[in-house]
């Protein structure tokens, strides 16, 4: 199977890309340029929101207009209409040289956002969990490069990349308190597969990754760690993916051009964009953050 450009968004690090159901929108952050990038499937057209710090991961909120941002300046909740924005966490603001990376909403509303050092120091990362406006709480901590997750079908386990130990983890979740437990390791990921980066479960259960220097997403089962299907995409530095489209049986496939040599850019002149696929399997509604109303933030929320 082959993915296809969906849109040349000239992405430098294209990353975190979700489905808003409700307006058949596709957003998706640009790390390096600082950018929200969105899109209406329907006219194809691309909105880029800037931003003066790196920006990692959006999450959509049970709130319409309402977006969760993690900036390294912190998590903001932003109004996409008149773009004023609150901050309502920052667990890391003494780390001065850890940016945020991936971030997901899980089944019940809560955000996890994971933490790396901007050169990619060992064991500098974290990952924490938000829930409403309390104080993020840190779940795990010594990651290099924290990046997918996602959680199963019955909300009972939550799958986990640390792109540097090349695997996926999973978690016995409980979905009532947020608590995970029992590590183990379920998928193993061959290193010519390139490294394990973003990742989504599909309607079946079954874990979709994204490849860094591998250009392509794989499909693979985590109950047995078998590899079930690769699809290729035209650009080597694959980041991360979601479900999306009318029907969500469209695969969205988000890819970087840093990275790249100028050889590298002139073989791969799709780099950068949006690609898709059409994979014969559905996936999930995006998970949407909730704000708890009854808790007022600055009187504006
Ligand atoms: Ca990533």
């Amino acid at each position: 199977m082959k993915a296809e450009l969906y849109i040349q968004a000239g992405n430098s690090l294209g990353e975190g890309p979700l489905w808003e159901f409700a307006t058949n929108n596709l957003l998706w952050v640009d790390i390096e340029k600082k950018l929200l990038c969105i899109s209406d499937v329907r006219k194809k057209n691309l909105i880029e929101v800037d931003f003066k710090s790196r920006l990692s991961a959006v999450a959509l909120t049970n709130k319409s207009n309402l977006v969760l941002l993690a900036l390294e300046t912190g998590l903001e909740l932003f109004d996409l209409k008149n773009g004023e924005s609150v901050e309502i966490a920052n667990p890391e603001r003494n780390i001065e040289n850890n940016r945020f990376n991936d971030g997901k909403c899980d089944p019940v509303g809560r955000f996890w956002i994971g933490s790396m050092d901007r050169t990619v120091k060992p064991e500098a990362g974290s990952l924490y969990c938000l829930e409403g406006f309390n104080a993020p709480q840190r779940k795990l901590k010594h990651l290099t490069i924290s990046n997918g997750m996602d959680w199963n079908l019955d909300k009972k386990q939550m799958y986990f990349i640390d792109t540097a130990d090349y695997e996926v983890k999973c978690f016995d979740y409980k979905v009532e308190t947020g608590s995970i437990c029992n590590p183990r390791k379920v998928i193993t990921v061959p290193e010519g597969y390139g490294a394990p980066d973003g990742m989504c479960i599909d309607a079946e259960g079954m874990l979709w990754i994204a490849h860094w220097a591998g250009g392509n997403v794989s499909r693979w089962n985590p109950e047995n760690g078998k590899l079930l299907e690769t699809v290729i995409v035209p650009a080597p530095h694959v980041t991360s993916c979601c479900f999306g489209g009318e029907n969500l049986d469209t695969l969205f496939i988000t890819t970087a051009r840093k990275g790249l040599n100028a050889q590298q850019l002139k073989d791969n002149p799709q780099s950068g964009g949006i690609f898709f696929v059409q994979p014969g399997v559905k996936g999930l509604r995006t998970n949407l953050f909730q704000i708890h109303l009854n808790k007022k933030l600055n009187g504006n929320y």
